[in-house]
């Protein structure tokens, strides 16, 4: 059974990074019928933020990525944080130590900070050079009475070549000589990542490991791990960076585009759209597929596979994201992206939180005229600005249509028609009086439109302008005319 995981440290909201190695895993799972499991890894205690758990994992929620087994829904080999498995850490801890494929390291901090300057001078990468390796258990005895802290390091044998293989990769070696003796566990006996992570996943029976290439040079000693306890290694996927716009290796301080799941959620981005894209970041499909771009989640669990995952880094194109969520947008259902507008527009200041039903089909509406164009929801708010002003704002395009000779002529015969109207003003009935105010005074076309236009809106392009017309009401179009004619 093919069992995969994702495993964040709490420490930030679920970035668009760790979104697509939850996405690659957790449709590597459904493909297969398998389970997707999410497990917390908060070891770094230092490093771990108050609500990045909760974060993490509505972020995936709302992505509609469903775990089997968590935090929360428990599962077959709860818990599924990792301090909470201190005591599992432990005895294999002790048992790595007894057979001494692991051992305390007394060194400070300033003795590995000076072996790793003179590594470095020397123009050697740094490792630990071994100091504690070979202790007899007097001169751990005298370091203890020093009261000197213990870390924990793994005993990495020498001389061999471990071969990680990789769907991304292919096969990837790694020689045991550079790798140096490393640190399992803190001096406080908590785990370190690369420790807690084979035990989990081990325990855990997952059978592939999906995650970031930053993780790759991690990935031997792993397998060394796995080899000490004498359990059978997972299968990894390392999926390729992701690079921001100008192609550089994106950091979470960059500005240039949004990285956190969250935000695209708060500016109406629709989930769809976000798993589309981020699916596509490093992984593209085969076959007859090769040429589309638009893929459901359904879909993406039939055709998706780890070994089409690129090696090449990804560079996000925020060009492509937004048209891909315009073209979710324009797929959704109009009620479905009034809700989301709804809170856009009430924070903005322009409606009520509680709408009374005509004032709720108003709104959906006024959404509605500006659906097809929106890359995002939030944009309503500006989109929407001229029908909620007190006063029309002229763009210069505007005010020069507005200079136009006709104009006078036209607007006064269009205010008359709406004066005499009775009722509500339907798009139909807007049409009925372009046409009259056509007939009386000879303009038609651009001659007629634009000044309407210019003068009730304040622009020269916009939404359709009998819908606009019908949306602002008889008094409004009446009085901002009249304003304009003085
Ligand atoms: N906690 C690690 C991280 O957030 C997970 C790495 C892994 O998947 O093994 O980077």
């Amino acid at each position: 059974r093919v069992r995969t995981r994702y495993a964040p440290s709490p420490t930030g909201h679920l970035h668009i990074g760790g979104a697509r190695t939850a996405l690659f895993s957790y449709l590597w799972a459904k493909k297969h019928g398998g389970d997707f499991i999410v497990r917390i890894e908060d070891t770094d205690v230092e490093r771990n933020v108050a609500d990045a758990e909760e974060k993490q994992m509505a972020g995936l929620a709302w992505l509609g990525i469903q775990w089997d087994e968590s935090v929360d829904v428990g599962g077959p080999h709860a818990p599924y944080r990792s301090m909470d498995r201190t005591e599992i850490y432990e005895e294999y801890l002790q048992r790595l130590l007894t057979s001494e494929q692991a051992y305390p390291c007394y060194c400070t901090s300033e003795e590995l900070e000076q072996d790793r300057e003179k590594q470095m001078a020397a123009g050697q990468a740094p490792r630990y050079i071994g100091r504690c390796r070979d202790l007899t258990e007097e001169e751990r005895a005298a370091r203890v009475a020093e009261g000197r802290q213990a870390s924990i390091r793994f005993r990495v044998p020498g001389g061999r070549t471990i071969v990680v293989e990789d769907f991304v990769r292919g096969n990837v070696s790694f020689e045991t000589d550079g790798l140096g003796d490393f640190i399992i566990a803190r001096p406080d006996g908590r785990p370190t990542y690369n420790f807690a992570v084979t035990i989990d996943d081990a325990l855990m029976e997952i059978t592939d490991v999906v995650r970031g290439e930053e993780h790759i040079s991690n990935t031997p000693r792993q397998i060394l791990l796995y080899e000490a306890i004498g359990w059978e290694a997972p299968r990894f996927a390392h999926a390729p960076l992701i690079l921001n716009p100008d192609g550089k290796k994106m950091s979470k301080r960059d500005e240039s585009i949004i990285q956190f799941i969250d935000q695209y959620r708060d500016l109406g981005y629709l989930p769809e759209a976000i798993n589309n894209f981020i699916v596509l970041l490093g992984w593209a499909p085969s076959g007859e597929k090769a040429e589309e771009e638009i893929f459901s989640l359904a879909e993406l669990i039939d055709i998706f596979s780890l070994d089409r995952i690129s090696k090449a880094p990804a560079v996000f194109d925020t060009g492509k994201l937004k048209w891909m969520n315009n073209h979710y947008i324009k797929e959704a259902s109009l009620e479905r992206i009034t809700e989301l507008a709804i809170p856009h527009l009430v924070k903005a200041g322009r409606i009520t939180e509680s709408l009374s039903e005509s004032e709720r089909a108003w709104v959906t509406r006024l959404v509605g005229l500006y659906q097809e164009q929106l890359d995002h929801v939030a944009q309503i708010v500006d989109l929407t600005a001229f029908f909620f002003r007190e006063e029309v704002v002229h763009s210069a395009e505007a005010t020069t249509v507005l200079a136009e000779e006709q104009v006078p002529i036209v607007l006064a015969a269009f205010v008359e028609q709406v004066a005499r109207h009775e009722g509500e003003l339907d798009p139909e009935e807007v049409k009925k009086l372009l046409k009259a105010v056509q007939k009386e005074t000879g303009y038609k076309g651009k001659q007629l439109f634009m000044p309407v236009r210019a003068a009730v809106t304040g622009e020269t392009h916009g939404p359709d302008l009998r819908e606009s017309i019908s949306l602002l009401g008889k008094e409004q179009v009446t009085s901002r005319l009249n304003t304009f004619l003085g």
